[in-house]
């Protein structure tokens, strides 16, 4: 069962929706306004939001933007209900993070189709975060959404300090030289020589505290990740 959230004002569509998507087995809150809507999504969990773009305070666009740049709701997927015809908004809203949309007036076996497929893709996702994910105490590695946090606040790296301290965090205790760190984490950019990985390194430790004693340097060879000195 999957609880999903309904941004929609038109009392007939959300009379439609609570029953059909109750009938698949969900939860299902609906929020007759963008406010609302935020209101509850800052209150609880939603696996799933089914969005409104014409809605009475504020339109659906401006809601969309703020789910996908607030802490800890950026990641749940948005569906878009937008009147038809309406490629400008559906372009912008794709552009800005939707996941996908549904033009009204929708089929509701399109509609749950949709449901079904995000919501499957969303479970496959986790499962895979879920393996590939490296932890140390309370620092989290997420390789698939490419997100470090550290007791549970996200920590912002850029991608090349996301690789290296991946890089060395899953492969505890071996010491590697610049030039095999630059292996892994340079993708060809010009930009990361081996050199400059001693200034990814220290900008990285400034970034991970207490974990930055973690990235041990290793005289003579190179770095050198060790989780026994957290401080
Ligand atoms: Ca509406």
């Amino acid at each position: 069962m999957s609880r999903i959230l309904v941004i929609e004002d038109e009392p007939d569509i959300q009379t439609l929706l609570r029953y059909n998507l109750q009938r698949e087995g969900h939860d299902v809150v609906i929020a007759g306004t963008g406010s609302d809507g935020l209101h509850e999504v800052r209150r609880q969990p939603f696996d799933l939001i089914l969005l409104d773009l014409m809605l009475p305070d504020r339109d659906g666009i401006e809601v969309c933007r703020i789910l996908r740049t607030s802490k800890g709701m950026s990641s749940i997927p948005i569906i878009m209900v937008t009147a038809k015809g309406d490629e400008s908004e559906i372009v912008l809203g794709l552009g800005i993070g939707a996941d996908d949309y549904v033009t009204k007036p929708f089929r509701i076996k399109e509609l749950l189709a949709r449901v079904k497929v995000r919501l499957s893709r969303n479970r496959e996702d986790e499962i895979e975060a879920e393996k590939q994910r490296i932890q140390i105490d309370d620092l989290v590695i997420d390789p698939v959404r490419h997100r470090v946090t550290i007791g549970g606040e996200p920590s912002e790296l850029t991608l090349t300090e996301f690789k290296l301290l991946q890089f060395l965090a899953s492969h505890p205790g071996i010491a590697y030289t610049r030039y095999d760190i630059l292996e892994h984490v340079g993708d060809g950019d010009s930009v990361v020589t081996d050199r400059t990985i001693d200034v990814h390194v220290r900008n990285l430790r400034s970034k991970i505290k207490p974990y930055d004693a973690c990235i041990e340097t290793v005289r003579g060879i190179g770095y050198r990740f060790d989780e026994r000195r957290r401080t």
